[in-house]
């Protein structure tokens, strides 16, 4: 077009020039003031102004060519106010040939806006949120050019840049200005672990800020630019052929790769960087245009996509970065924040610096939660909308109590707080003090209690906490945290150091429960519809009795001269117990072969996850030496409420007749037979729960390290044969749950919660 100066001048210099008058000296409103003249030549426009986001919300005008001086910082507008606000509400660009005609044009009378007609406005945005907006007017009629659009977009980005930038804000015109929340703000979530902790926020897909905007010679940038596109894909599409991820599903991985491929994306990206923008500047500005676009999405699933979007624009600056994937440094006291965390994405942080987790999804029964508790690391889950509202550095409160996160506390709630947090390690320290009181109850039951543990720094909670053994080692997440499949002798030494630990105690090893949620990098593994229903756990060891096999040599080997018990997870028929036990049989009978030492005693069990046992325990139990119930898969597949889908997994309670009857019904035909029986899920861990198991019968529970105090004073303050009697009547109840009335019983006994 030969009206286009910018495309005379070049938008380089252009930004260039802008970038010069706002880094220059002087007062920030006198640079912006410089800043709309020269667009607004450039443009030929005969307006140009910038507003720019109060903390109130309101978009203020800041600084105008063509309209009427006295409307700066008198014209505000809310959001969905006028073509403005209507374009921080979408936070999308507005061109408009008859402004007026508009439906959200209002009129001001202050700004003298009456001649011009054609309107282009485009967001400043800054990590997707639109922190002002730019816009150039004419008086003709006219709809501007999508190069113009571009342009204007560009200068936007630049803009944003350079006002978020710290000289500028910290002039006492731009005090107000809101570029991220910084308001103290109290979301209720869910809660996945207990504790409390007090710390500085840690993205865990961390945004990657462009440091530099502007290229100095575009052909390079260019080359740049596709050389990254391609590391990116082929990333992308290694990722997608091995599950070369953990945590990150299948369904993700398309998104990634739809976009990384996508045309559209990618000539996006090219002409932004043709038009003076580096490589990592052109990702940002895509990256906010359509997290603009996509956050008005009314469809949940194309808002969730947004997401996935915005990590793969991460993803995407590191590659431009050289950066290879790999573990971050964390502060001290960091509380980590993320969408949701596979288990093992969870491990890789330095555990002595991670006091807390926020996610914004997930359920308490994933594995992510089931880490955290075993780390002892609080954690809330289910927060809608915390990574919008947070930013990295923020200061956070983890209220796993009240399942709250509370963004940016002011000093009060933080002086709170820590009134709060020192009364709860004074709990603590009680529990520490019953540490050697065995768990007897008021009418003399011994309840065993065990712990959860699944990696060797476990270990020190079971004198910590005095545990009378570990009920369920988990042996997968030795594999879960290995960068190869860890060889014989690395499994060896592992088992080998938990019977130490333990000494005189016994320890219940569970063979690997892989599969579902729980991935491992180096495992090839097939796409599956329904992993929690699919292949896992000892299916995979009957199916690849090699690896299996392997593992009970280690197990044999770890545990020479003393006992070793070993149980299976996921069992759902008898066949497959016996065939499981067999090999048990047969790597005894290899070890004794070949003149090698042996366990003193092997004991061998079953988990009761999948409901069909319920019915087949007669022909189960005589070929077992003992049984654990996990509950957090048994509850799963009884409700079939998929454990790890937030949507679905708190709907039904354990809590209720069927899953209490069916629980019990365990509990007595293992009395029947003699044969020891515990539960081992989550419930067993929490007082109300523990107290509903010891109540039907159950005297031998396994639960995180965290669990054992407050459970344990439970036990201490409880009347067994009362409970019992209480309970019967509440299996009968016609009611969906009857946790309320368990807490009532529970009450009225004066059992302590
Ligand atoms: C269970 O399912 O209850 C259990 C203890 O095993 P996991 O949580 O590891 O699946
Ligand atoms: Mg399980």
């Amino acid at each position: 077009m030969a009206d286009r100066v910018l495309a005379m001048r070049g938008p380089r210099s252009l930004l260039r020039q802008i970038r010069e008058v706002m880094a220059g000296g002087g007062p920030a409103q006198g640079r912006l003031d410089q800043v709309v003249k020269i667009i607004a030549n450039s443009m030929v426009a005969e307006v140009c102004s910038i507003y720019l986001r109060r903390a109130s919300g309101e978009m203020e005008l800041f600084a105008t060519e063509g309209l009427a001086p006295g409307a700066v910082h008198v014209t505000r507008l809310r959001a969905g106010e006028g073509l403005v606000g209507e374009i921080m509400r979408l936070g999308r660009p507005l061109n408009l040939s008859e402004a007026p005609l508009h439906p959200s044009f209002s009129y001001r009378a202050e700004t003298g806006e009456d001649p011009f007609h054609a309107f282009l406005g485009v967001p400043l945005l800054r990590g997707g949120r639109t922190i002002g907006v730019l816009v150039v007017q004419n008086r003709t009629a006219r709809v501007y050019a999508e190069e113009e659009a571009e342009d204007l977009q560009n200068i936007a980005m630049v803009l944003s840049e350079m006002v978020a930038s710290g000289e500028l804000m910290g002039s006492a015109e731009l005090k107000d200005v809101e570029l991220a929340p910084h308001r103290p703000e109290r979301l209720k979530g869910a809660r996945f672990a207990d504790g409390l902790a007090l710390g500085t926020a840690v993205l865990h897909e961390a945004p990657v800020a462009p440091e530099k905007l502007l290229s100095d010679d575009a052909a390079a940038e260019e080359v740049r630019l596709q050389d990254g596109l391609d590391t990116l894909r082929a990333q992308i599409d290694e990722m997608m052929d091995g599950h070369h991820v953990v945590g990150v599903s299948f369904e993700v991985l398309e998104t990634y790769r739809m976009f990384a491929h996508d045309r559209g994306w990618a000539r996006g990206l090219e002409e932004a960087v043709r038009s003076g923008l580096t490589a990592e500047a052109a990702v940002e500005r895509m990256r906010s245009e359509h997290r603009a676009r996509l956050s008005q999405a009314r469809d949940a699933y194309m808002r969730e996509r947004l997401h996935d979007l915005e990590d793969l624009a991460d993803r995407f600056l590191r590659v431009l970065a050289g950066e290879t994937p790999g573990r971050r440094k964390l502060p001290d006291n960091a509380i980590l924040i993320a969408r949701n965390l596979g288990p093992a994405e969870l491990l890789e942080y330095d555990r002595t610096k991670l006091k807390g987790l926020l996610l914004e999804e997930g359920s308490a029964a994933s594995h992510a939660g089931i880490v955290a508790r075993a780390l002892g690391i609080p954690c809330v889950g289910r927060l809608t909308g915390l990574r919008d509202r947070i930013s990295e550095g923020d200061r956070v409160i983890v209220d796993a109590e009240t399942g709250e996160a509370l963004l940016r506390p002011r000093p009060d709630v933080i002086e709170a707080f820590k009134s709060r947090a020192a009364v709860r390690a004074q709990r603590r320290a009680e529990f520490e003090k019953l540490k050697d009181t065995p768990a007897v109850s008021k009418d003399g039951v011994r309840v065993t209690m065990q712990m959860n543990a699944g990696l060797s720094v476990d270990l020190e909670a079971i004198d910590e906490t005095g545990a009378d053994g570990i009920g369920l080692f988990r042996t997968e997440f030795q594999f879960m945290v290995a960068e190869e499949m860890p060889r014989l002798d690395a499994q060896t030494a592992l088992y080998a150091q938990v019977l130490d630990a333990a000494g005189d105690r016994p320890v219940i090893f569970r063979t690997l429960d892989l599969g579902g949620d729980k991935v491992v990098p180096y495992m090839q593994s097939e796409r599956e519809d329904n992993p929690a229903l699919g292949w896992r756990a000892i299916r995979m060891g009957l199916d690849r009795p090699a690896l299996l096999r392997l593992q009970l040599r280690a197990l044999i080997s770890a545990a020479r001269g003393r006992d070793l018990r070993v149980m299976f997870p996921l069992v759902a028929t008898v066949d497959e117990f016996r065939t499981a036990r067999a090999f048990v049989d047969t790597e005894l009978a290899w070890a004794e072969r070949r003149g090698r030492p042996t366990p003193k005693r092997t004991r061998v069990g079953a988990m009761i996850e999948a409901p069909s046992l319920v019915w087949h325990l007669d022909a189960l139990l005589p070929m077992t030496d003992f049984i654990s119930v996990g509950t957090n898969d048994l509850m799963q597949y009884m409700f079939a409420a998929d454990r790890g889908n937030a949507l679905v997994s708190e709907r039904y309670d354990p809590l209720s007749p069927p899953a209490l009857r069916a629980l019990k019904s365990i509990c007595d035909a293992c009395g029947e037979t003699g044969t020891a029986v515990s539960v081992c899920g989550e419930m067993a861990g929490r007082t109300l729960e523990a107290f509903a198991l010891i109540s039907l019968g159950f005297n031998r529970l396994s639960m995180p390290p965290a669990g054992i105090g407050p459970v344990k004073r439970m036990v201490l303050s409880l009347d067994v044969e009362a409970a019992r009697r209480g309970m019967a009547p509440l299996l009968k109840s016609g009611s969906g749950t009857v946790r309320n009335e368990i807490e009532t019983l529970a009450r009225k006994l004066n059992v302590a919660l």
